[in-house]
């Protein structure tokens, strides 16, 4: 038993883990000082940098890694943005190479901004001098070949702006819902996009536990239960090669937020989280899946992080399956392999509705695209 720095008599509280600070904060019902509470979250962000370091390789003429970041701007990934940055400048003040170059992306959606907006990037650039940062809109995912744009509403002859277009788009879109879901994974074949042209072997995005749990089970909901292990777990995209990671996967966040104000100097959280913009109540009519989701463990983190915990992590380990020899293919909006019987299945137990019928029945003749069952219903109603 090592002795306390300072009188325990003096202080209220013994911070547990280092026992001679005094414990400010509650952290996993256990009293802790502010100092092992930064080192407990940047710890959880190193155990996972150090398997994404065991899972890839530095492209042969080079010696380090090159990573992309995906910055929405908000607490999480605004969090991991700096994580990685003490990180890196941790090795290089002990003389090591660096572990890894970084691209920050951050995606503007163009279709409700008026060009040309604001660079939000600005004033992150000086206070991480070693990152590349990137700002794209996202009106130029509608010239990825990832996407199957047949299977989506017509977006204008192509002579028009791309945000004009993308706007068209989604406005042919059947709901509020299914226009969150299509910008949702339009922003994410965009950031493989961005991470596999800048020859990086890993796009990192800042979801926690909470967050998580929140997409896996809002993605099962919408009849995307076969994708889930593409979307949450960690591992390459079926092809591209690129590795996905999550390396804040084992930090709720509510930690995520307080580790964001405790931090010296504070960390410059640029977007709030979506929940905290609007208190006000809401019909659940109203709300998309991924909102009501978003509430549910909002509520239930503070009392249970461990159900929390269990969900994200059971779906970590679940098996990623590509669609049985190859007679599955790809959806060809979401991008997550086929199952075919499987999506039948969740034709069956979530019902089809409104007139949306069978792949077959795609207007103009765009080739059939094949969709899971989740972007059928999101894009067609
Ligand atoms: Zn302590
Ligand atoms: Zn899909």
């Amino acid at each position: 038993m090592e002795a306390p720095a300072t009188s325990p008599g003096s202080l209220t509280r013994l911070c547990v883990k280092c026992r001679s600070q005094e414990a400010t904060l509650e952290s996993r019902t256990q009293p802790v000082c502010k100092d092992c509470f930064l080192k407990f979250i940047s710890s959880k962000c190193i155990k996972h940098l150090g398997a994404l370091g065991r899972l890839t390789r530095p492209p042969p003429p080079s010696l380090t890694r090159h990573y992309t970041l995906a910055l929405s701007l908000g607490p999480s990934s605004t969090a991991l943005l700096h994580l990685l940055h003490t990180n890196l400048t941790y090795s290089l003040t002990k003389n090591r190479a660096p572990p890894f170059h970084l691209q920050v992306v951050h995606i503007t959606n163009d279709s409700t901004t008026p060009l040309p907006p604001a660079d939000p990037l600005t004033p992150l650039r000086p206070l991480y001098p070693s990152f590349t940062f990137l700002l794209l809109p996202l009106s130029t995912s509608l010239s990825l070949p990832t996407i199957d744009f047949s299977a989506l509403p017509p977006s204008g002859p192509t002579s028009s702006p791309p945000a004009l277009r993308l706007r068209t788009l989604l406005a042919g879109l059947p709901s509020a819902a299914s226009r969150a879901d299509v910008l949702r994974l339009l922003t994410r074949h965009l950031l493989l996009h961005a991470a596999r042209e800048a020859r990086s072997q890993a796009l990192l995005f800042g979801h926690s536990t909470t967050a998580l749990a929140e997409l896996t089970l809002s993605e099962a909901a919408k009849g995307r239960g076969f994708g889930v292990p593409w979307v949450v777990s960690d591992g390459a995209e079926p092809e591209g090669g690129v590795v996905v990671s999550h390396p804040l996967r084992e930090v709720l966040r509510g930690e995520v937020v307080r580790y964001g104000g405790l931090v010296e100097p504070k960390l410059l959280v640029l977007e709030e989280e979506v929940e905290a913009k609007g208190g006000a109540v809401v019909s659940h009519r109203d709300l998309s899946i991924d909102e009501v989701m978003r509430r549910y463990f909002g509520e239930v983190e503070e009392r249970y992080p461990a159900v929390v915990a269990n969900v994200a992590r059971t779906t970590g380990k679940l098996v990623r399956m590509l669609g049985g020899g190859g007679e599955g293919g790809r959806c060809g909006v979401c991008g997550t392999p086929l199952d075919g019987e499987g999506d039948e299945r969740w034709r069956g137990e979530l019902g089809v509705e409104g007139g949306g019928g069978t792949g077959e029945e795609a207007e103009g003749g765009g080739g059939g695209a094949r969709l899971c069952y989740g972007c059928e219903r999101s894009t067609r109603g």
